[in-house]
């Protein structure tokens, strides 16, 4: 684990990832939750419990091979730190939480952020979806040619 107390971000090496090839055709959810905290609505809010924790302060780990990435843990983490990430039609597919203004529109390009929040390219936004009514946050999947992205891609920015 690196040293992501200090400069305040995970690197890719810290995250537990999928292999590329179980991606193809679908989402699933990549979980960057490293603080040993009292929480767990991301666990109690997945349908085939492919999220385990050892415990209420334990971090969460998530079952690649049961994930069917319904984006529900994405939609109620309060950390921010659920995210989906998949393949589609050879593109690099990322959903992410998201509480900004303006929100992007379907359709838009709009700048790929890494953990940094440095832009590292640009995509598409396929998708929005409203998370609960008490949030005021949302799910923006977006799109793009470099799969080599996917291990990174965890903000999006609106093109002014
Ligand atoms: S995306 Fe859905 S199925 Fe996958 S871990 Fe999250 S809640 Fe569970
Ligand atoms: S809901 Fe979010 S912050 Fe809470 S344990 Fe799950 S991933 Fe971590």
């Amino acid at each position: 684990m690196s040293d992501y107390l200090k400069t305040g971000y995970l690197k890719n090496e810290d995250v537990e990832f999928p292999k590329s090839d179980s991606l193809r055709g679908r989402m699933v959810a990549v979980t960057e939750c490293v603080q040993e905290i009292p929480c767990n609505p991301c666990a109690e809010s997945c349908p085939v419990n492919a999220i385990s924790m050892s415990g209420i302060n334990g971090v969460p780990r998530v079952d690649f091979s049961r994930c069917i990435g319904c984006g529900n843990c994405v939609a109620v983490c309060p950390g921010l730190a659920m995210f989906l990430v998949g393949i589609k039609e050879g593109k690099g597919v990322v959903s992410v939480p998201y509480e900004m203004l303006p929100l992007p529109e379907k359709g838009s390009e709009v700048f790929l952020l890494n953990r940094k929040g440095e832009r590292t390219g640009k995509g598409v936004v396929s998708g929005i979806r409203k998370t609960d009514k008490s949030r005021n946050s949302v799910i923006v999947t977006v799109e793009f040619e470099n799969r080599e992205l996917l291990k990174s891609v965890r903000n999006i920015e609106v093109i002014k």
